[in-house]
């Protein structure tokens, strides 16, 4: 049989048998094998018919796929000494390259990194190298479910090799391997930011006839707070109002994701007009008028969450007996005991503690004249006393009906000057103008923007204008 093969092959055989020979004693157990081995497979993939003697070892060597060697065990030592098998280390660098694999799971509810990635199969070190490079920003501690963390591992190792959590559409973070540590880095992508025009008008509510529109919900909670001040939405809409709004819409590859800034809008208001602008001054970004007022007033109407008026401002009320002259001086806010009770403005605590038929009372000086009163109160909140400083929107105080009340409510007073004004009606004054440095820059830029918003204008919201300016 042997005799009939040519010589070529004879001599192959050989070899492979030194070189299995030299596999056995050197490795009898695979796990020993470690980077600097080639597998037997590269070795021989330049010799003909090698695929057929592959097969044989490993018949003969059921327990692994690939057979290795040590890169210095040449196998053209003695037995082979006519045919070179050995392989130049480039080739062999070329036919081994290192495969990875890439995943990708989706993090679900009651999920940590450790007991995704465990379960994944990814090493204990490793899982722990990557949240040595997450140790400051803790963003891996703060994942939530929904958001995706793809990863790749080395085929060969096991290792992990890198990890992105993505946080949303935008942001994600990345940690790479770098030898035995993990960096670090953050992305962050840009959307396109385009100028997007909505108008709206009102026949049923805001909310029901801006969705109605296309304007999204944020938004339009955004617009009554813009409005707010001078528009009370419950109770001053009109059927037959009007809004337009000017404002910046969010694109990732072609795809709308979201809204940004309210640049400019405008509200016909029961036959008056109200404008807003966008802009941004040392205070932060605020809505001002085209002549650079602040749509924001220094009070906010009411200073509570309240249920229904229980009982209206009247300087002349009668006495229900006696029928003598006893004015009710402010408006009572009906509302939950303990229900808390907000600084109107910005402004100095007066006066905190008991007075006989107001009970509980805080009293602030906003200066200019202006004063407001709060009474019946259950109790005060934490640094409520005289000389504090307060700011409008902070809770001073909690709804109760201490003094001469029939039930929780809240009697609030509005003063300038001394007099009394219905706490409901009275005109606010606006809040402090823009500083006039930023009025050079922003009058120019207003009037640019209103000429945008106009040229917007559908024909019949055009016509609506114009006919309230008649
Ligand atoms: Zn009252």
């Amino acid at each position: 049989m042997i005799k009939l093969l040519p010589t070529k092959h004879l001599l192959l055989i050989s070899g492979v048998s030194a070189l299995l020979a030299i596999v056995l004693i050197a490795f009898p157990d695979e796990k020993t094998a470690d980077n600097n081995l080639i597998s037997l497979e590269a070795n021989f993939e330049v010799i003909d018919q090698s695929q057929l003697m592959l097969q044989d070892l490993q018949r003969l060597n059921p327990k692994s796929n690939t057979v290795s060697i040590p890169l210095d065990a040449t196998p053209s030592n003695n037995a082979t000494p006519t045919y070179e098998i050995q392989t130049p280390s480039n080739l062999v660098k070329k036919s081994t390259p290192e495969t990875f694999k890439e995943q990708s799971v989706e993090v679900k509810s009651g999920d940590s990194l450790s007991k995704l990635l465990s379960s994944e199969g990814i090493s204990a070190q490793d899982i722990y190298k990557v949240s040595l490079a997450d140790k400051k920003q803790k963003t891996l501690l703060q994942m939530r479910p929904g958001q995706t963390i793809q990863f790749t591992t080395n085929e060969t190792t096991g290792e992990l090799t890198q990890l992105t959590l993505i946080l949303n559409r935008l942001d994600s973070v990345t940690f790479e391997r770098n030898d035995n540590k993990f960096n670090r880095t953050e992305t962050s992508r840009t959307p396109e930011v385009v100028q997007a025009y909505k108008e709206a008008e009102i026949n049923n509510s805001l909310f029901v006839d801006g969705l109605r529109s296309g304007i999204d919900q944020p938004l339009l909670i955004e617009l009554a707070n813009i409005f707010g001040w001078d528009i009370d939405f419950a109770l001053d809409i009109r059927k037959g109002d009007s809004l337009s709004i000017l404002y910046e819409e969010k694109y990732l590859d072609g795809e709308k994701i979201g809204h940004g800034n309210i640049i400019a809008a405008q509200f016909i208001n029961n036959g008056r007009t109200y404008q807003a602008i966008r802009y941004q001054t040392e205070k932060g970004a605020n809505y001002y008028t085209p002549d650079g007022l602040a749509m924001r007033k220094a009070f906010i109407r009411t200073p509570v969450d309240f249920t229904r008026i229980s009982s209206k401002f009247n300087p002349n009320r009668l006495h229900p007996i006696f029928k003598t002259s006893r004015p009710h001086r402010g408006v009572d806010y009906a509302a939950a005991s303990g229900t808390p009770v907000k600084a109107a403005g910005d402004g100095k605590i007066s006066f905190a503690g008991k007075q006989n038929g107001y009970g509980n009372v805080v009293i602030i000086d906003h200066g200019k004249g202006y004063q407001t009163l709060y009474a019946h109160l259950k109790g005060f909140s934490k640094g409520t006393k005289r000389g504090a400083r307060v700011q409008q929107g902070n809770i001073i105080a909690y709804v109760g009906q201490t003094g001469w009340a029939t039930g929780p409510h809240l009697h609030y007073e509005f003063r300038i000057n001394g007099t009394h004004k219905n706490p409901v009606t009275v005109k606010l004054p606006n809040d402090d103008p823009m500083p006039k440095n930023d009025l050079k820059s922003y009058l120019p830029y207003a009037k640019q923007v209103v000429a945008t918003l106009s040229n917007s204008h559908s024909p019949s919201f055009a016509q609506k204008l114009a006919s309230l300016k008649e």
